[in-house]
This record gives C-alpha cells, sequence and structure tokens, in this order.
C-alpha cells in the first residue's frame, strides 16, 4: 500500500489521562497489523470534553490509503475463511482476555476523549467484552441446516462468511460498538475494515493492539478515520459486501439506502426518545432512582436513555422530589472520584442542548431544574451541561420531537395508561420503554400494545440487550 513506508505509531504511548495529553500525536491508522501514520493534509481535531485540551488529530484517510485497506481485507479473506472455526474461536479466546487485561487502559482512554465517568467507561468494555464473549461460541452459533427432501435428496444450509464487510460507529459507546462488530464479523470468517467515531477512535486503536496479539491474521481486521468522505468510500465500494451502522437517524438513513441501492446488506441502529411512563401504583422511590440513573447517565448520551417521563395522574405531584434526587447527582471531570456524569461529547453537541432547552421555554414548558451554566470549578473549559428537568411538555414541541443526546429529561402528563400508550406509539422513535407499576394486568396490558423494540417493567431500560436482539424480536425485561 501507497502509505505501508509511513512510520509505526507507539500505541503504549497513546494518552490515557488528562496529564499525559502533552505530545500530541496524530491518530494512527492500522492496516495489515501495522499502525501507520496517514499521509493526508486533512485532521479532524479531538479535544478532551472535560478541558478542550487537544488530544490528537484524527486523519482523513487517503483515497489510497482506503483502497489499501480494502485491498489488504480482500488479500486477507481466502485464508481467513479457510482457517478453521476452531482457530478462529482460539483467537476469540485469547481476544477477550487481552481485552479483560487491559479493561483499564481501554476505559481510560474513553474518559478522555468521550468523557464519561472512569466507572461507565469500565460498563461500556464490559458490555462489548460479553459480545465478544458470546463471539467464543461461534462454532456453535455457524451450525448449519439440512433437510431430508425425499429419501435419495438432500438439501444443505451452510452458514458463509460474506468477505470484507465494513462498521460505522458513533461516538457513544467507544469500545462497546466496534466489540459489537470485531468478534463477530471475524470470528465467523469475514475481514472487517472498521470507522470509529472520529470523535473518539482510542479506544479502536487499542482493540485492534489486542486483535494483532491475539493472532488475527494482517488484513482481517483494518481501521480507518474520517467523516463523511470515508463513509461514502465505504459505500461505494463494490468489494464492501455488507456495513453495520449505529447513529444518527440523519446519517444512518442516508447509509442504509446508499448503501442498499448499492446492494450491500446493510444493518442501521438509528437514534432513539425512550420513554418511560410511570403509575400512581409504582413503588414511587424506585421508579424515581431509576429515572434518575437512566435519564442523566452517561449525560444523557446513551441510545437507551430514558430522555422522556409520562407522568400518569397524580404521579406528577412527584416532580419535586425527582428533581431534588437530580440535584444530588455530581457532575464533575470522569477521572473525578464520585463523578456521576461527565461532559458532553463537544461544545457544538453542548450549544444544541441549550438551544432545544431554550426553544422548551420559548415554547411554553417550564424548565423545572437548569443546567444550563454550570462548571465544575476545576474544571471550567469543558463542555458542561448539568441535569435539566423540562415539564409541562406537549408533544409538538421541539425539545418532545427531536432526539437531545444530553442530560435532560423532559416530563409530560397523562390521565390513563390507555393515554400514555397512545402518546407513546405516536412518537417516531420506537428504541425502548419502560414502565413503572405494581400491577401485573397494567405491565402485561403495556407489554402487549406498546410499539418499542424493548420494553422494562420496572427495570429503566437497560443497554447490554441491544446486542443479543433478534431483529423482529422484542426483548422483555421485568423486575
Ligand atoms: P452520528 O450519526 O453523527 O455518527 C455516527 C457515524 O456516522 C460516525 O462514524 C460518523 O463519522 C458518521 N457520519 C455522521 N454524519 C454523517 C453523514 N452526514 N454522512 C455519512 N456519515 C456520517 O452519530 P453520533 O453522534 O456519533 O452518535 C449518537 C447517535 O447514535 C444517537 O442518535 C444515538 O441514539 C445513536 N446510537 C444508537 C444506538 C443503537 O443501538 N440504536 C447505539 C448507540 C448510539
Amino acid at each position: 500500500p501507497a502509505s505501508a513506508s509511513a512510520p509505526a505509531y507507539a500505541v503504549d504511548s497513546y494518552p490515557t489521562s488528562h496529564e499525559q495529553i502533552k505530545d500530541v500525536q496524530d491518530t494512527p491508522y492500522f492496516i495489515d497489523n501495522k499502525f501507520l501514520k496517514s499521509e493526508t493534509t486533512q485532521f479532524i481535531d479531538l479535544h478532551d470534553p472535560a478541558t478542550n485540551n487537544l488530544v490528537t488529530r484524527v486523519p482523513q484517510s487517503t483515497d489510497a490509503e482506503l483502497k489499501a485497506a480494502v485491498e489488504s481485507a480482500q488479500k486477507a479473506f481466502p485464508g481467513w475463511r479457510a482457517t478453521s472455526v476452531m482457530a478462529r474461536q482460539q483467537v476469540m479466546f485469547k481476544f477477550t482476555q487481552l481485552v479483560r487485561d487491559n479493561w483499564d487502559r481501554l476505559a481510560a482512554s474513553i474518559t478522555l476523549e468521550q468523557g464519561k465517568t472512569f466507572a461507565d467507561a469500565k460498563g461500556d468494555v464490559l458490555r462489548g467484552l460479553q459480545v465478544a464473549e458470546g463471539a467464543c461460541n461461534i462454532p456453535q452459533q455457524m451450525v448449519g441446516e439440512v433437510l431430508e427432501v425425499a429419501k435419495d435428496m438432500e438439501t444443505r444450509s451452510y452458514r458463509e462468511p460474506l468477505g470484507v464487510v465494513a462498521a460505522i460507529c458513533p461516538f457513544n459507546f467507544p469500545a462497546m460498538i466496534p466489540l459489537w462488530s470485531i468478534p463477530i464479523a471475524t470470528a465467523t470468517g469475514n475481514c472487517l475494515i472498521l470507522k470509529p467515531s472520529e470523535r473518539d477512535p482510542g479506544a479502536a486503536i487499542i482493540l485492534a493492539e489486542l486483535a494483532e496479539k491475539a493472532g488475527m491474521p494482517p488484513g482481517v481486521l483494518n481501521i480507518v478515520h474520517g467523516a463523511a468522505k470515508t463513509v461514502d468510500f465505504i459505500l461505494d465500494e463494490p468489494a464492501i459486501k455488507a456495513i453495520s451502522f449505529v447513529g444518527s437517524n440523519r446519517a444512518g438513513e442516508y447509509i442504509f439506502t446508499k448503501g442498499s441501492a448499492n446492494g450491500k446488506r446493510v444493518q442501521a441502529n438509528l437514534g432513539a426518545k425512550n420513554h418511560a411512563a410511570i403509575l400512581p401504583d409504582a413503588n414511587k422511590q424506585h421508579a424515581l432512582n431509576s429515572i434518575v440513573g437512566a435519564a442523566f447517565g452517561a449525560a444523557g448520551q446513551r441510545c437507551m436513555a430514558l430522555s422522556t417521563l409520562v407522568m400518569v395522574g397524580e404521579t406528577k405531584e412527584w416532580l419535586n422530589e425527582l428533581a431534588e434526587s437530580t440535584k444530588a447527582l455530581k457532575v464533575n471531570g470522569g477521572f473525578e472520584e464520585g463523578a456521576d456524569l461527565g461532559p458532553v461529547i463537544s461544545p457544538q453537541s453542548k450549544e444544541r442542548i441549550e438551544g432545544l432547552i431554550a426553544s422548551a421555554e420559548e415554547e411554553g414548558a417550564t424548565i423545572l431544574l437548569d443546567g444550563r451554566g454550570f462548571k465544575p470549578a476545576k474544571y471550567p473549559n469543558g463542555n458542561w451541561v448539568g441535569p435539566t428537568i423540562i415539564t409541562n411538555v406537549k408533544p409538538h414541541m421541539r425539545c418532545y420531537k427531536e432526539e437531545i443526546f444530553g442530560p435532560v429529561l423532559v416530563c409530560l402528563n397523562v390521565d390513563s395508561l390507555d393515554e400514555a400508550v397512545d402518546l407513546i406509539n405516536a412518537n417516531e422513535y420506537g428504541n425502548g420503554v419502560a414502565i413503572f407499576t405494581k400491577s401485573g394486568a397494567t405491565a402485561t396490558a403495556f407489554q402487549k400494545n406498546i410499539e418499542a423494540g424493548q420494553v422494562g417493567i420496572n427495570v429503566p431500560v437497560s443497554l447490554p440487550l441491544d446486542c443479543l436482539i433478534l431483529p423482529g424480536i422484542r426483548a422483555l425485561i421485568v423486575s
């Protein structure tokens, strides 16, 4: 490849704490099991969300580098496909062990680049690790089918790798989402080109190092960088047979439409506006604690965040208690002891979130708890938005219609369960939903009538199942 002569990158010096960002280096790309410095002239600066100090410059991979990544994967495919599934399983066993051994290092990179608390970042790694552990069972999952059609005739179905496949990842789970793809794509015999989010590629780079150490041959996993230009290359490249995308509706609808039109298989996991309905017979303390954690944890930057509360009947009287519990949350740098939530990803994101809070005010909602203007003393330059609760929200308001993706809970009032179900079903998003009630009959009626992929009963919709759910199957989580 054109860039093979570029100097190798010292991955061990990748910054993993606020203090380490003294010697800013460009993020390397990964091809043929080598870390290389891009020859591009276009970079995307990556800033620590808690300080806005420069951490690294993420290259916009050049066309030659992108083509080289595809060629490397194409070259690796025949050998990797012919490698026995037991041998690929062994690589996966080593890979999961290495992820465990490097757990803190991965989490520190996430806290530094993405901003979430160190404990949350460890959870990010854990949920990805669970997928990698699942992939250790790949021989069983790849079992095919045989039908004896007649006495002298059989049809057999085999599970075959497709060839070169690609993953396009969002910023909010820098380890978990690359780990939805790396283990499954490679253990099944595919060669993967992964594009991490240009906003926090550090964890993916560490994972590439671990994949190489685990014994993945050169070309089985390649990592390229950039934004829309790299995505367009992936969409237009005929050698790439399938794409796994996770991210916003805007990018996802484009990728799904164009990728499908180009004859690729595309799976696209998009945005969310997850609702929780709270009933007067709920265990109040449990419900309020669950909602506070699920609305504001990870600064609301989770696709499974519970960002919308539907208060049925007299539960609207519980708002002050909800606000008191929320005020107890500590917003601080992610490495700080006791921090419950960190900054949001970028100054632009902070501005967008604050704009949505302002729009709610203008449209007649009430800002019960206002997180605008908050700054922890030690990190005055970060992208801070304190937990915010907006009440008296109506369905036509922008704060209800748009995914806020920040530490903001919007609250609506309804008089009955039926009204709650109609309201939630009318919303265009349907990732997950939760109900808090002590009544089995109410929970069952809700579960049957609600249109959402995951239903939590007395549990805020939980993330790990995201990766385990099969298309067309609904998950029910009950506590
Ligand atoms: P994003 O859509 O901005 O970016 C995701 C990826 O798409 C990135 O790699 C980015 O480079 C690329 N991209 C962005 N804009 C593009 C464009 N116009 N054309 C082509 N490519 C483009 O998403 P994000 O802000 O990084 O992540 C947050 C979003 O992801 C939220 O909407 C969240 O709900 C969603 N998300 C969904 C799930 C799920 O499982 N459903 C999981 C995590 C996050």
